[in-house]
């Protein structure tokens, strides 16, 4: 499957200020990628690794600082405005269901709502309205719900719902179904894959659950400080990880065993060990947490390598040449 969306060196930096100083935070750093038509790409890492940011820049909801974007074989614009079709072509759903729908606006409204901005006529949004609050498994008499009257599964839904009705061709997903029970999560994930087969819908599926990321996705990207560190098919990185990172983060991964107690613990437990993406480390950025950290770590950033293929790693230990190569 040809790529729908590529991103090239693409980087987000934000000017903070702290203690009468401005700081640059490098939030996404030099990031390429590629997102093929039809798949998901899961996106993992730690809280503060870049992840919503690049969902947001991937969606033009923040402009990049730097980089290039090519969307549908056309180049868009990486920073400024985006032309209508394209931004309509890429929707979100965000992890709050309440937060994201107008309490006052019943189901119907709010799916509506986007399409009446685009002056479709009332008779085809009655119509398509119908169309996706079946799709997403409701019925159809909850278009005349409020928010308040449905549960977390339901408004998701109708977030889904909501994006679908601008017949997007990728969804970016940003911790879409981490507020969601176990079992519901399960329900809204089977959803979002039937949804993707009809639709052929492209997912970047954002999360911080390793688990979720694993059931949905074809490949996975992982970041650590706004960095990609490895890029494999879904399937090969949970088999064969390369990256020390990458390793830790598999190995911290709860057990789904509903009776063991660290199941619900977060990913990011050791987040006070993460360097800030303020002032990152030399070289290495992942150097400071890494047990196989050497002298030339501190010095170069490591570069992509492809150990097999479709398996792209970034670190030393499999660069040509390094004595330590696995
Ligand atoms: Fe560890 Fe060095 Fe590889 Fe970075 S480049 S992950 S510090 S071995
Ligand atoms: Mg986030």
């Amino acid at each position: 499957e040809r790529p729908l969306m590529e991103l090239l060196n693409v980087s987000k930096t934000f000017t903070v200020r702290s203690g009468g100083k401005r700081l640059t935070l490098s939030a996404v750093d030099g990031v390429s990628l590629r997102v093929r038509e039809g798949k998901t790409l899961g996106i993992v890492g730690e809280s503060g690794c870049g992840k919503s940011t690049l969902a947001r820049v991937i969606t033009g909801l923040h402009s990049a600082t730097s980089g290039e974007m090519i969307f549908d074989r056309a180049q868009i614009p990486a920073s400024g405005k985006r032309p209508k079709e394209v931004i309509q072509q890429m929707q979100m759903v965000f992890q709050d269901p309440s937060s994201a729908l107008n309490p006052r606006a019943t189901v119907g409204e709010s799916i509506a709502f986007p399409l009446r901005v685009q002056g479709m006529s009332r008779k085809d949004v009655d119509a398509r309205v119908t169309k996706v609050i079946s799709d997403v498994g409701l019925p159809a008499s909850y278009s005349g719900s409020y928010p308040h009257q449905l549960s977390g599964g339901q408004r998701q839904r109708v977030n889904i719902a909501r994006a679908l009705a601008l017949q997007p061709r990728m969804v970016v997903l940003d911790e879409a179904v981490s507020a969601l029970d176990k079992s519901i999560q399960a329900q809204v994930l089977n959803l979002l894959t039937d949804l993707q087969r009809d639709y052929n819908l492209t997912y970047v599926f954002i999360s911080h659950d390793l688990n979720v990321v694993e059931y949905i996705s074809d490949e996975v990207v992982v970041l650590y400080l706004g960095q990609v560190v490895e890029h494999a098919p879904a399937k090969e990185l949970w088999e064969n990880p390369q990256h020390p990172y990458t390793k830790l983060l598999l190995s911290s991964i709860p057990s789904m065993d509903p009776d063991d107690s660290t199941r619900d613990q977060p990913l990011d437990k050791d987040s006070s060990e993460i360097p800030s993406a303020i002032n990152p480390p030399s070289g290495c950025r992942f150097r400071t947490r890494c047990p196989m950290a050497m002298d030339i770590c501190a010095q170069q950033a490591p570069p992509p390598i492809e150990t097999s293929d479709g398996h792209l790693v970034a670190c030393h230990l499999y660069t040509e040449g390094s004595q330590a190569a696995a």
